[in-house]
């Protein structure tokens, strides 16, 4: 992208991964490389080819949607990070934007609100980057990814640079061809290919009214999720079954589940979706919550939750 900050790729040793997840949970991991621009990725695979740092490597953004293993990862932890600045984004005159894939969320939702593009103000409270939006099609109530992404480029498994269109990543609710395995658990065509930016766009706007819709989604977060306490946002999908109107939020809360913990794991009084780490939380922790969980909504509501965070194994 031309306004980001081009630096050389950040290479730490011997770190966790709770460091590098929202939730603060992880084992160790032996290197961590941070990038401040998709445009430096190629020195990462430089990098490997000279042995400095270990493979595999495993592509994240925020972390704010990952649960690390207790046991640690072998590769290298290769995370894209802009900062909360706006650099990263290319608006153009039409309306559309190319945006780098370690841009974050609410950094573009401001930026686009700013100009008076509508249509991203949903992206304010959700804490990830572009990378992780555009393969996981974050949504909240009044939008997804997916009905702004007209694009995305990409480095595909066998090294080759390529742009798709949207139509090409299938997405779904919460879903896309670049995750790493589709609901049926087999590998999708583009699986380990890695977002390097996308091109998004938006209808003009007034730029007060952009502000005032962002504004208020904001508050209703605050209002309604823990916000201040360590987590992965919704642990599970809302269902398609069970009582008409029921999220996966209020079967959890109407079974009673609210406040349930497993070692440094709880559900969230606020938020039944919603498990907050509250100290020395463990990965096995959180597993065997969503055990619990998933268990006893099944047996109250006959409703089979599925998860929405990515579990990774060691
Ligand atoms: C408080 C809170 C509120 C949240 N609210 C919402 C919400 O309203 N809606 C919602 O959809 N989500 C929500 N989330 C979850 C999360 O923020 C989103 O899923 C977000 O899109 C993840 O972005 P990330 O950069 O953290 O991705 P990560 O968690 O780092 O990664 C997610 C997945 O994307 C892959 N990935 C990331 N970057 C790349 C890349 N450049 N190339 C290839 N693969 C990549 C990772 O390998 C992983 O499989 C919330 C989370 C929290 C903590």
């Amino acid at each position: 992208m031309a306004t980001a900050i081009r630096l050389r790729p950040r290479l730490r040793c011997r770190e966790r991964l709770s460091r590098f997840s929202s939730i603060r949970i992880g084992g160790p991991v032996a290197a961590v490389v941070s990038l401040s621009s998709s445009e430096v990725l190629g020195e990462v695979f430089d990098m490997l080819c000279r042995g400095e740092i270990p493979g595999p490597l495993a592509f994240v953004g925020r972390g704010s949607n990952i649960l690390f293993p207790d046991a640690g990862l072998g590769g290298t932890l290769v995370r894209f990070e802009h900062g909360d600045g706006a650099s990263g984004c290319r608006w153009l005159p039409d309306g559309s934007v190319d945006v780098d894939a370690g841009l974050s969320l609410p950094a573009l939702a401001r930026d686009a609100a700013r100009r008076g593009i509508a249509g991203f103000e949903f992206l304010s409270g959700i804490p990830g980057t572009v990378g992780g939006a555009t393969v996981m099609n974050a949504g909240a109530g009044s939008g997804q990814w997916s009905d702004l992404c007209e694009s995305v480029t990409v480095t595909t498994a066998s090294g080759s640079v390529e742009t798709l269109s949207a139509r090409e990543l299938c997405y779904g609710y919460r879903t896309s061809a670049l995750l790493s395995e589709g609901e049926d658990g087999k590998g999708h065509a583009l699986s380990g290919a890695v977002v390097l930016s996308s091109r998004l766009r938006g209808p003009f706007a007034d730029p007060k009214e952009c502000q005032a819709r962002l504004s208020a989604l904001l508050d209703y977060r605050r209002g309604t999720q823990p916000l201040e306490e360590p987590s992965l946002g919704s642990v599970f999908r809302n269902p398609s079954g069970g009582p008409p109107g029921y999220s996966a939020g209020r079967l959890i809360e109407e079974s009673g589940l609210k406040g349930r913990s497993v070692g440094g794991v709880m559900v969230s009084p606020r938020h039944g979706n919603f498990f907050v780490n509250t100290g020395g939380g463990r990965a096995s922790d959180f597993l065997e919550l969503m055990y619990a969980v998933s268990k006893t909504v099944k047996e109250t509501w006959g409703v089979v939750l599925e998860p929405e965070v990515r579990i990774w194994n060691a």
